[in-house]
C-alpha cells in the first residue's frame, strides 16, 4: 500500500469567507500536488521523490505561504524556511532564512545529500543552492500584494501573526507532505515563509528536525500552525515517541499532540501522518486546515474545514 498526504497550512479558515471559486482553486492546486506524487510513488519512486514533488508544486502555487507566496518578515522581505527527512536510513536536511531559492524543499534536499550537515541558514544556504545549479528568483518573484497588505496589516497590529490568522481572506499556509512508498519507505516534508511580520532571522518549527518535521521507520509527520508552540513540545517527535514507547497508533497518538499538548496552551495548528501500514491521519485544532490523502488504487480526496 503507497500513500501520499498533503497539507496546505491550517489556521481561521471559516466555510463562510471562501467563495466558490477560491474554494475550487485550492481544491485544484491541492489535487495537482498530490497527484504529482501520486504519479512518482505509482512508478515506484522513493517516498523522498514524491514529498519534494508534492511540496514543490505547492511551492510554486502563490496561493500558499511557501517559495513564491511566501509572507513578509516585519522588515519587508521573505525568508523561507524548509526541511526533509527519509524514515528509514533516519537522512534529513533543512534550510532557513533563504531568500532566493524558488524551492527552499530542493535546497534542503542538497543539504542532505551534498553536504555533512542538517541545517543551513541564510546567505550560505541560498549559495549552496546556486551553486548547485538551482534556479534563484529576484525578490519580485516572491512578492504578492495580499501578502504584502496582510503585513501592514500586522505592522498596524504590532504582532507577529500565523498567515491565515491575519484576515479571513488570507487564508494560505505552509505546506507539507508525507509518504510511504512501495518499498515501505517514510518521508516527510515541509516548506513555508514562516509567520507574518516576524523577526528578521527568526527559525520556526519547519525546519528544525523533530519539531515541525520528522520521518523514522514507523511514521512520517508535517506539521503546520504556530511555530513557537510546536518548537516547545518538540510536536513532530513527540507523536514518534508516542508510538515507540507508549504503543499508541498513528491516530491516538497525533490526537494526543495536536488536541491534547498543543491546543490547550495555545498552539493552533494541524499535523499530517502515515505510518508503516500505510494509514494516515490529518488532525488539527484550528478552524480549518488544507489538506488531502491519495491512497493506492484510490482518486484523491481533499477537504479544508472541519468534517
Ligand atoms: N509553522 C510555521 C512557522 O511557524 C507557520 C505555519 O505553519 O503557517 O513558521
Amino acid at each position: 500500500m503507497f500513500a501520499l498526504a498533503i497539507h496546505g497550512g491550517a489556521g481561521t479558515i471559516a466555510r463562510a469567507s471562501l467563495s466558490p471559486d477560491a474554494e475550487r482553486e485550492y481544491h485544484a492546486a491541492l489535487e495537482t500536488a498530490l497527484n504529482t506524487g501520486y504519479d512518482l510513488l505509482a512508478q515506484g519512486a522513493a517516498a523522498l521523490d514524491a514529498v519534494e514533488a508534492a511540496v514543490r508544486s505547492l511551492e510554486d502555487c502563490p496561493l500558499f505561504n511557501a517559495g513564491r507566496g511566501a509572507v513578509f518578515t516585519h522588515d519587508g522581505h521573505h525568508e523561507m524556511d524548509a526541511a526533509l527527512m527519509s524514515g528509514h536510513n533516519r537522512l534529513a536536511g533543512a534550510v532557513t532564512g533563504v531568500r532566493q531559492v524558488q524551492n527552499p524543499i530542493r535546497a534542503a534536499r542538497l543539504v542532505m545529500e551534498k553536504t555533512e550537515h542538517v541545517l543551513l541558514g541564510y546567505p550560505g544556504a541560498d549559495e549552496l543552492a546556486r551553486e548547485y545549479g538551482l534556479p534563484l528568483q529576484p525578490a519580485e518573484y516572491f512578492f504578492t500584494q495580499h501578502r504584502y497588505n496582510q503585513l501592514q496589516d500586522a505592522l498596524k497590529a504590532g504582532k507577529m501573526q500565523l498567515d491565515h490568522a491575519a484576515d479571513p481572506n488570507w487564508k494560505k499556509g505552509t505546506v507539507g507532505a508525507v509518504a510511504r512508498d512501495q518499498h515501505g519507505h517514510l518521508a516527510a516534508a515541509t516548506s513555508t515563509g514562516g509567520m507574518t511580520n516576524k523577526r528578521y532571522s527568526r527559525i520556526g518549527d519547519t525546519p528544525l528536525i523533530g519539531a515541525g518535521t520528522w520521518a523514522d521507520e514507523r511514521c512520517a509527520i508535517s506539521c503546520t500552525g504556530n511555530g513557537e508552540y510546536f518548537i516547545r513540545a518538540v510536536a513532530a517527535y513527540d507523536v514518534a515517541c508516542l508510538i515507540e514507547y507508549k504503543g499508541l497508533t498513528l491516530e491516538e497518538a497525533c490526537r494526543v499532540v495536536v488536541q491534547d499538548k498543543l491546543a490547550p496552551v495555545g498552539g493552533e495548528g494541524g499535523l499530517i501522518a502515515i505510518d508503516a501500514a500505510g494509514n494516515v491521519t490529518l488532525p488539527f485544532n484550528s478552524e480549518g486546515m488544507y489538506r488531502g490523502c491519495r491512497r493506492e488504487g484510490e482518486s484523491a480526496w481533499v477537504a479544508i474545514y472541519k468534517e
